[in-house]
């Protein structure tokens, strides 16, 4: 089934303990349709500037991602630039230049208004509700976003989250929307503000999904080289909405695989400097992962 992004595309420069990359190609879109890829063809709203290199382009096609909602914007290129200590779960943003992201706003192609799966990546809340406003009877609509938005545009962010089935976001983000310290109860705090799904991200800690009915908890891989953590997360929501727009359900059980499916593409994706992993996977290596996943996670059988 058809699957969408809205987010940023973007040229990064990230400093990590291990090295650095400079203007290299990033975005939460960028990373998310990446690890989407292994699974579904997925459609790209966003923009650019004119000064995005035609090779990046390139990158994206060969991966087969559909661009036809990628905007190219009067202006420059949305830039962002951080830097990881060894403790790579912390992170400083050096600068963020919005650029030709400032005044952007989403127009969906004809062909995108039917996409039956969407995903709202981290972009102001508004413009959220703006992709929510032209799109017909999506079969799963997940977003994500950040604690800029939960201190300052609370109330479009409240707006929203009634308007999604699922709600991705980190353990700092959970604690900070829901103003309770404990992710259990900040889960069910989330369900009551109207999103029966929360699937809350906690860095090399794994992940814990939330229902008002069930709880499942995910480890991260136990990965002995990183080199760059950028985009994470953006890799792990690619990896959960491409599978679960490929098996076109949303039951608990497709959940729970997205959700190892996720993990499986962020812990690739931080393997390398910025997009390289995501470009050189096989079908192979992910399974392996995966099922490298069920034998950390037996238990009991
Ligand atoms: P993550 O590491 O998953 O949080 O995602 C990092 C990616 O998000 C980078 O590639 C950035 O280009 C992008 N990014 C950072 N800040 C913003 C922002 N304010 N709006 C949109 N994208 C952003």
């Amino acid at each position: 089934m058809s699957l969408l992004i809205v987010g940023s595309v973007a040229l990064d420069t990230v400093i990590t303990p291990f090295g650095k990359n400079n203007e290299a190609l990033g975005g939460s879109a960028t990373y998310f349709a990446l690890a989407a890829s292994y699974f579904n063809q997925p459609r790209i709203v966003a923009v650019v500037g004119e000064d995005f290199p035609e090779e990046h382009v390139q990158v994206l096609r060969t991966r087969q991602v559909d661009l036809k909602g990628l905007e190219i914007g009067d202006g420059k290129t949305f830039r962002w630039s951080g830097k990881y200590g060894y403790d790579l779960n912390e992170r400083d943003t050096l600068a963020t230049h919005l650029n030709v992201f400032e005044h952007f706003h989403p127009k969906l192609p004809e062909l995108y208004r039917t996409s039956q799966f969407v995903f709202l990546g981290n972009i102001h809340p508004n413009l959220q509700l703006e992709v929510l406003d032209q799109i017909s009877k999506p079969l799963f609509i997940a977003c994500d976003t950040m604690n800029m938005w939960i201190e300052n545009e609370r109330e479009a962010l409240g707006e929203l989250i009634k308007r999604v089935d699922a709600i991705v976001l980190n353990d700092s983000e959970a604690r900070e929307l829901a103003r309770e310290p404990n992710l259990a109860r900040a889960a069910r705090k989330i369900h009551d503000m109207g999103c029966r799904k929360v699937i809350i991200k906690k860095g090399e800690h794994g992940c814990l999904f939330f229902t008002p009915h069930s709880h499942f908890s995910a480890p991260a891989y136990p990965l002995e080289s990183i080199n760059d953590p950028t985009g994470a997360g953006d890799s792990f929501a690619g990896g959960f909405m491409g599978y679960l727009s490929r098996v076109g359900k949303v039951d608990d059980l497709a959940i729970r695989r997205a959700i190892i499916y996720g993990s499986v593409l962020a812990s690739f994706s931080v393997e390398l400097f910025g997009v390289d992993r995501l470009l050189s996977l096989s079908e192979e290596e992910i399974s392996s992962r995966y099922q490298d996943f069920q034998e950390i996670t037996r238990f009991d059988v």
